[in-house]
């Protein structure tokens, strides 16, 4: 007789999550942390796009849409991207969230035992979501300063290689690509025939553009028409709890993802769509502008002890563990001490950073980073 547990899949045993799930454990017993580990904005969401989702409830949206989601704002984003990168995007998709995106990009495009590269440190659920589909994660070390080297990138193509995926500005490391590395990145897609998802989710976030309202974010999508793009709402808005995302590309992928999307999860939530077309018009300079001040006070103070990329984007640093420490017996230490910071680890192959994200009061920022600084 089978036991509950045999029923798990080989897929689901695939996926490994015991790094962050030993960082919750110890978290669990804190009490009142200085919590540096959030990945999501300390703002709550606007007041206008809650007015708005009410509406859309009361006014009765809150029925399944159409899978790609509510015109008004396909349209608007086509409109918004199109205007962005100087020619038409393509289809777009309203997904739940970025990871709705990704997990039905890689989906949608992914055979068993293709590749896809991207650098390490990555956003966590790259790896997983290409296990979940078959394909095969190629990290390519990105240290010390995280930049994209288009040499270490071209020698992990193989003839399996299919997807390349760039996350600027980058979670963990802050991280923003030059326009440089951005049209290095394109060549190599070019010249070895790969799809480029393009995970810009911290777009908005992004410290040394004028707040111009206009996104200057170097971006694949405009010199590459074999790209994903993939946008949402979780950071920008503070609507982490939202699900809504979306993606825009070349139309035979966006309508395999839509066709994905209909048998998983239908839809995004229909009411917060409605929401998400107001949403559009809400100035967020001002957050934004709060949170270079808080990646100012977290470089400013961490730089005096640690070995530390200046992030230019996002709201995550990522500094090197003090010498002689792994990142995770460091974390320990901070934990200990009440700071709760996550070891590099969970983020890639190797132990030897950590990630602080600085979305939490200025106060609690200055304390959290001057306790780290007493512990190196
Ligand atoms: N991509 C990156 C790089 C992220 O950091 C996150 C959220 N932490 C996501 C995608 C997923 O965001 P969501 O599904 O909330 O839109």
């Amino acid at each position: 007789m089978r036991s509950p547990a045999d029923y798990v899949s080989a897929r689901a045993h695939g996926v490994d999550a015991s790094g962050i799930r030993k960082v919750f454990d110890l978290a669990a017993k804190m009490k009142d942390p200085i919590n540096l580990s959030i990945g999501l904005p300390d703002f709550d969401v606007p007041e206008l796009a809650k007015q708005a989702a009410k509406e859309a409830i009361q006014t009765g949206h809150n029925r399944y849409t159409q899978t790609q989601g509510i015109a008004p704002l396909r349209e608007r984003l086509r409109k918004d991207l199109s205007a962005e990168f100087g020619h038409d995007v393509g289809d777009v998709l309203i997904t739940s969230g970025v990871s709705g995106g990704l997990f039905l990009a890689i989906l949608a495009t992914v055979n068993p035992g293709d590749e896809a590269i991207f650098l390490d440190p990555y956003f966590v659920m790259y790896k997983h979501l290409l296990t979940m589909a078959g394909g095969k994660a190629v990290p390519v070390n990105g240290y010390p300063d995280f930049r994209f080297r288009a040499d270490r990138v071209e020698a992990a193509i193989t003839p399996k290689s299919k997807l390349l995926i760039l996350n600027s500005p980058s979670n963990p490391t802050g991280v923003v690509m030059t326009q440089d590395e951005v049209n290095a990145a394109v060549a190599l897609a070019k010249k070895h025939d790969l799809l480029i998802i393009s995970d810009e989710i911290y777009e908005p976030f992004f410290y040394s553009q004028p707040a111009t309202g206009n996104s200057q974010l170097p971006s694949a999508a405009k010199t590459y028409d074999r790209t994903i793009i993939l946008r949402g709402f979780s950071k920008s808005h503070a609507m982490t709890g939202w699900r809504l995302g979306y993606a825009a590309g070349p139309e035979p992928i966006i309508s395999q993802m839509t066709k994905l999307q209909q048998y998983t999860y239908v839809c995004a939530p229909s009411p917060l769509q409605s929401a998400a077309v107001a949403a559009l018009d809400i100035d967020m300079s001002k957050a934004v502008g709060a949170y270079r001040t808080k990646r100012d006070i977290a470089f400013d103070t961490l730089s005096k002890k640690f070995e530390v990329v200046k992030p230019e984007g996002a709201f995550y640093i990522f500094p090197k563990a003090p010498a002689g420490q792994t990142a995770s017996a460091f974390v320990e230490r901070a934990i200990a001490n009440n700071v709760l910071i996550i070891p590099g680890n969970v983020f890639s192959e190797q132990d030897s950073h950590f990630r602080i994200s600085y979305a939490t009061t200025d106060e609690k920022l200055r304390q959290g980073c001057e306790i780290l600084n007493s512990l190196a």
